[in-house]
């Protein structure tokens, strides 16, 4: 890194006291450094002048030369417009603005020739462009290659800052550095062909073609991602060498006692490989750190069971958290089930745990009567102390924050071993950067016997044929989901839907029993209507997303969700594995109106085309970004990347991630000398941010 980009950027000429304050105040620039960085979003073809003629159909953004003949101003005060002719000789053109009316009145003059660039709509008939961008002609300045586009502010647009502005700007940057530092050691830069830093950062600003783009932008954006990876490799490895656990060293009655005489089902071979390697993890004498991919319904509630004997095996106490009152109870009364002959205290504790209740549980924890403690974020609570905790299971880690799976390391004096669980997959790029200190099991092949569900969407005309459809499943003797959004904002409104929803149910199927759940109910209620359904008292379940995580029906075989267009893919994939779960084809039906955005219809045309978790995960993230994924806000990672993006630029993770992982294998506190430029550049990226690997 070159001492010069550190310069407060107020000392670049052209910039000066004032630009200074603005570019500080909108976008954060205060050094060159910031100014160097603060890349293009997009850039323009200067490369080819379109004709007006030539002007059709849905065209880009394209360039075209010639002069205004006419402004006229229309409307009034917010409503003020200037409109424009334009005319290139071979047609003419109306140009709109609607903001900046007297500023571009001003600033343009009928006659002379200017080059536009803008994207042409068709309005009554005829093509205009609004807000185009505007340079003058200069004859010389033809085929200029391409030209960025940068991020402006309303401020700094009214303050007379532009693409162009920037343009100039950097380039008065770029001939007054010289020459910038590298930032990674040759061999990597010669075996994966990457274009050198300072030619990078020349490129991105002004390319000469989309080849040298291209090339320029692989090149930062693999600086991006491989210091990124680098820095959270650094930090896990080093923890990893550091850290002790518990070492299990054998497998004893409890584990053989159940593989042999108490598995409900032969494991498949996801769930052995997976407990394979937790036993591995367990056995090494370090804590583990492990996070437990498998898609709804893959059975990783048995995994976690298993890992739990293993500790019990070995002496210690094992615990399990989930995130809801239902889903703690439901692993209680399964896990009770499976462990019932061989001879475990298990107890299950949450908020509503009787006083008396807690007392003994606390008590028993403390004396080690206790084995296995599960539970929901009561768990956390200072205290609840255990006499010796081995092993701590997280079902559906999304719900929970890095700083309450931090809380369970201080239940014992060694850290104990921790499995992560969850339901939403995630993309394996967005894994490795959020997980990237955890080692990551996949569990991705489904029981047998299961058949993939067929999801359908169906628009409200077709309800009565959905209707039917219900009809037949119940005289088949299967159960129904049907659920309703309940959105924050508009809770009494959606709390009629839901209300009138569960009336039509009940008249249209008048012999079946319809039991309601939804979030607002006191929780013996819920848990009421929850065990009709269970049970198989009741026949329909009319519900908000309450039920998304963990029942467990298998006779369920239909899941209709109202006004599907008002979820997101995550959550439709986990509402979908409500069903599928027993032996008999199940049916995912997505209700919706028929007006859609683009995006809503792509998404729902995601859910009808794939059952895998994965496909799903990867195409939300596409549509949402990856900072708006559930699990990555608590994960304390920025994703506000300059030029990389985890949902497009997979490879580039992938190699970033390999590239690192080898250099820290070999050098692990990056202490070599044809490593210390790497050590400078890492404490210059990272020197602001909290380091949550180191917790979590
Ligand atoms: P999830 O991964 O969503 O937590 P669960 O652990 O709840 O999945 O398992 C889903 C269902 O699959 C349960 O009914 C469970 O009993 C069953 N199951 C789990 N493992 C197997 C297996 N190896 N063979 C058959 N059924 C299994
Ligand atoms: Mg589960």
């Amino acid at each position: 890194m070159n001492n010069i980009l550190l310069t407060d950027i107020k000392f670049l000429k052209g910039v000066g006291p004032k630009r200074a304050e603005i570019l500080g105040k909108e976008l954060g620039i205060h050094t060159y450094y910031d100014l160097l960085y603060h890349l293009p979003f997009r850039y323009i073809d200067k490369t080819h002048i379109h004709t007006i003629k030539e002007i059709s159909g849905d065209m880009p953004s394209i360039q075209l030369k010639g002069r205004f003949f006419t402004f006229t101003t229309q409307g009034e005060g917010a409503r003020k417009r200037l409109h424009a002719l334009f005319t290139d000789g071979t047609g003419n053109i109306e140009i709109v603005w609607f903001n900046s009316v007297k500023r571009m009145k001003e600033s343009l003059s009928v006659g002379k020739e200017y080059i536009i660039f803008g994207k042409p709509t068709l309005f009554n008939n005829r093509y205009s462009i609004s807000h185009p961008e505007i340079e003058d002609y200069k004859p010389n300045s033809e085929s200029q290659g391409l030209r960025g586009i940068y991020t402006l502010t309303d401020k700094m647009r009214n303050s007379n800052f532009s693409s162009r502005t920037f343009q100039q700007l950097e380039d008065s940057l770029l001939s007054t550095i010289k020459n910038i530092d590298e930032t990674l050691p040759k061999f990597i830069l010669d075996q994966y062909k990457l274009m050198g830093l300072h030619e990078a950062l020349y490129n991105i600003h002004k390319p000469q073609s989309i080849h040298d783009l291209q090339r320029a932008q692989l090149r930062l954006k693999f600086d991006e991602l491989f210091f990124l990876q680098l820095n959270i490799l650094r930090y896990a490895k080093s923890r990893n060498s550091k850290i002790l656990g518990h070492k299990f060293e054998h497998i004893g009655d409890f584990f053989n006692n159940f593989y042999n005489n108490a598995l409900p089902f032969p494991l498949t071979g996801a769930q052995k490989r997976v407990i394979k390697e937790i036993r591995r993890d367990v056995g090494s004498g370090r804590q583990m750190n492990r996070l437990l991919q498998g898609d709804v319904g893959s059975g990783k509630t048995l995994v976690a069971v298993m890992s739990t004997l293993i500790a019990l095996d070995n002496g210690y106490q094992a615990c399990i958290i989930a995130p809801t009152e239902i889903l703690a109870s439901q692993h209680y009364i399964s896990v009770s089930e499976m462990l019932s002959t061989i001879g475990v205290n298990i107890a299950l504790l949450t908020g509503s745990t009787k006083k008396s209740e807690r007392e003994r549980i606390h008590e028993q924890l403390m004396n080690g009567e206790l084995d296995i403690l599960i539970g929901t974020h009561a768990v956390l609570e200072d205290t609840v102390n255990f006499n010796n905790l081995g092993l701590v299971v997280i079902d559906e880690q999304h719900r929970f924050g890095v700083a309450q799976r931090a809380k369970m390391w201080q239940k014992n004096t060694t850290p104990p071993h921790i499995l992560v669980m969850t339901a939403t997959p995630i993309p394996r790029t967005l894994a490795m950067t959020v997980y990237g200190d955890l080692d990551v099991s996949v569990i991705d092949e489904l029981p047998p016997g299961r058949k993939p569900v067929t999801t359908v969407l169906r628009f409200d005309e077709h309800r009565q044929m959905v209707y039917r459809f219900i009809g037949e499943q119940l005289k088949l003797g299967r159960q129904i989901y049907i659920v309703y959004p309940l959105i924050q904002e508009n809770e009494k409104l959606d709390l009629q839907n839901l209300e009138e929803g569960y009336n039509t149910i009940r008249e249209t199927f008048p012999s079946y029993r319809v039991c309601f759940v939804h979030g607002k109910m006191r929780p013996a209620e819920k848990e009421h209507q929850m065990q009709l359904f269970v049970t198989h008292q009741a026949h329909i379940m009319v519900a908000t997303t309450v039920i998304e995580v963990g029942v467990n029906v298998p006779n369920a075989s239909v899941m209709v969700i109202e006004n599907a267009e008002r979820f997101g893919l995550a959550q439709l994939h986990q509402l979908r594995g409500r069903v599928g779960r027993g032996a008999d084809q199940s049916y995912c039906i997505l209700m919706s109106h028929q007006k859609l955005s683009k995006d809503t219809r792509h998404r729902l045309n995601v859910m009808t085309n794939t059952n895998d978790g994965f496909i799903v995960a990867e195409e939300d993230m596409k549509l949402r970004g990856p900072g708006d994924m559930e699990g990555t806000q608590q994960s304390g990672i920025s994703f506000n990347l300059r030029i990389a993006n985890l949902a497009h630029d997979g490879q580039i993770v992938q190699l970033a991630r390999d590239i690192a992982n080898e250099i820290i294998d070999k050098d692990p506190t990056l202490s070599l000398p044809e490593n210390q430029t790497l050590t400078r550049q890492l404490s210059f990226l990272f020197q602001k941010q909290a380091n949550w690997s180191l917790i979590s």
